[in-house]
């Protein structure tokens, strides 16, 4: 019944333009015996954006493991991916290898700087689930706080993006992530020009929910993709209140509400994350499902994330100014 008032009340302030139908969104939400047999293919379920944070809704009981929503990832962002000038330079201090994905581009098995969203596998509980895994989007995202250039930035819908165009790749955001999701290439970005030797820079890569294509009125292509409908994108409220509800009538686990303190990614599985955790391949680019404490809840990360917000801001605006002299250098400007 509360279910049944939930989604009218949904339906009801969808705007004209981007209402989905009663059956895709019975769909989306996996709850209803009649819509979860409905033939055609899932529709993207993306609800109305009212202005303050987003937030996605993963259904891992409607995930197949068939990687569209990978596949339409690195379609959408292959103008993004990087192009590295090889041979790399010889780093400082010596024997500091490079990391270079750039010819493992097909690589499927992980997150690397050519593919943001991977699909993860667990057997627990007497069934294989299927996790697509990227970036969680923090609500109070250390890799954001703690980038020492202001590269790496949260955005007001929620979004948490890296700016490859000022990024140095020392990887900061990695070391603060505790998922470890941003990956690093070699020899691409503003550190060729001001400090090549410099060891271990390059650009961090990760997935930025398609940011721009959001801004232009779109939905990430992830979420456009999945024939099952088993991503929801929404105001963080309506998403999170989706989620306690299918958690509810399923009797599914969370996972993103207090991770971290809470992220804009949230998770709901047949079988407790601790199973899933336990299931998965874990390593480099191949993130944990384990719980997470705030991790910018210890005093000595918010005063570093305090010190560190002004001179992020004037790197950031240096670095901007950096890049433009390249870049009109780069087109042949002489009067740079
Ligand atoms: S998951 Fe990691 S990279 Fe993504 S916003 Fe959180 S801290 Fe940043
Ligand atoms: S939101 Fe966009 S960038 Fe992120 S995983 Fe999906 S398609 Fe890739
Ligand atoms: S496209 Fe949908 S069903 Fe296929 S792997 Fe991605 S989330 Fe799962």
């Amino acid at each position: 019944m509360a279910c049944n008032l939930l989604i009218r009340g949904m339906l009801n302030t969808l705007k004209p333009q981007s209402r989905i139908t009663r059956r895709a969104l019975f769909k989306a939400l996996g709850i209803g015996g009649a819509a979860a047999l409905l033939p055609e293919r899932a529709r993207a379920a993306a609800l109305p954006d009212t202005g303050g944070e987003q937030a996605t809704l993963l259904d891992l009981t409607r995930c197949v493991g068939c990687e569209a929503c990978a596949d339409a990832c690195r379609e959408a962002n292959a103008a993004r991916f990087p192009e590295p000038r090889k041979p790399f330079p010889q780093m400082l201090p010596s024997g500091t290898k490079p990391e270079d994905f750039s010819d493992r581009r097909a690589d499927t098995s992980r997150l690397t700087p050519y593919n943001w969203l991977f699909i993860q596998r667990a057997q627990a509980q007497g069934r294989e689930v299927f996790i697509p895994r990227r970036c969680m989007h923090c609500q109070n995202p250390p890799c954001a706080a703690l980038c020492p250039w202001g590269a790496a930035s949260k955005y007001p819908g929620g979004t948490v993006a890296i700016d490859a165009d000022i990024c140095l790749g020392g990887a900061k955001c990695r070391d603060a992530c505790p998922w470890a999701i941003p990956q690093r290439q070699s020899g691409v970005g503003l550190y060729l020009d001001l400090a090549p030797r410099l060891g271990g820079n390059g650009v961090m890569f990760k997935c930025d929910r398609c940011k721009d294509r959001v801004a232009a009125g779109g939905t990430p292509a992830c979420v456009e993709a999945c024939p099952n409908g088993v991503q929801v994108i929404g105001p963080r409220p309506e998403i999170e209140a989706l989620a306690r509800e299918k958690a509810r009538t399923t009797g599914g686990h969370l996972y993103g509400l207090d991770e971290n303190g809470g992220t804009n990614t949230i998770y709901l599985s047949p079988v407790p994350f601790e199973l899933l955790d336990a299931g998965i391949e874990k390593g480099p680019g191949k993130p944990h499902l384990a719980s997470v404490a705030d991790s910018m809840a210890p005093s000595n990360r918010l005063a570093w994330a305090v010190l560190l917000a002004p001179l992020a801001g004037a790197a950031s605006v240096f670095l901007r100014g950096a890049r433009a002299v390249v870049r009109r250098k780069e087109g042949g400007d002489e009067r740079v």
